[in-house]
């Protein structure tokens, strides 16, 4: 579970990011959880049908069992992101064994975009983070994650919920890929009869000299 997009943590945790300029009109796709070797596969075969971009928060240890899955991400032009190894609650993680936990997927993630598993961070945390890694949150959610809701509504609120500038949370994971396809398809469908480019998270766009 993660919770609901934070009104309140945009103003008390500025250092995190939330949403991207909306000028550019580009939406940003982000999957959480993966990889995982057919669903994955599928995220980025549908992603080429809208010549969409996205941005794929790996689970270090799903990195190490599906190597070449996550190889095939990167080759095909998206980004990657840290969601830790073992997707860590870190409000629930003493403190070192969280940024161990960061620090080993980084390892075979290697990059400098974080997303807390759960959205769920503490602010020591992330003043720790915050030097060696941009925060990922997010302006929407899918849902897709959610038994309660169905794939109609995760479609809908999805689209309620997205602008330009928007970062969207999609789920590349066993529980929520039948609500994910539909509703990530259909988001990418309505936006690019409205012109939408779908872009990935690059760390270039928050650091200027990355490794
Ligand atoms: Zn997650």
């Amino acid at each position: 579970m993660q919770f609901k997009t934070p009104y309140v943590a945009k103003i008390v945790y500025p250092s995190l990011v939330w949403d991207m300029p909306s000028n550019e009109n580009k939406i940003y796709l982000t999957f959480d959880d993966g990889p995982h070797p057919d669903i994955t596969f599928s995220v980025v075969k549908l992603l080429e049908k809208y010549n969409a971009k996205a941005t794929f928060f790996c689970v270090g240890e799903n990195v190490q069992k599906y190597p070449d899955t996550f190889e095939f991400v990167k080759n095909q032009g998206h980004s990657v992101g840290n969601h830790s190894f073992n997707h860590l609650n870190g409000w629930k993680t003493d403190n070192d064994d969280y940024y161990l936990n960061i620090e080993k997927a980084d390892e075979i993630i290697s990059s400098k975009l974080f997303r807390p598993p759960y959205g769920r961070i503490s602010p020591g945390q992330i003043k720790h983070l915050k030097n060696d890694y941009k925060i990922i949150m997010w302006s929407a959610l899918s849902y897709d994650f959610d038994a309660r809701v169905s794939k109609e509504e995760c479609l809908n609120f999805s689209i309620k919920n997205s602008r330009p500038g928007s970062i969207i949370v999609f789920h590349d994971s066993e529980k929520s890929k039948e609500k994910m396809f539909y509703s990530c398809e259909g988001f990418l469908d309505y936006f690019s009869q409205k012109g939408v480019e779908f872009a990935s998270l690059n760390e270039n766009l928050f650091f200027k000299d990355v490794k």
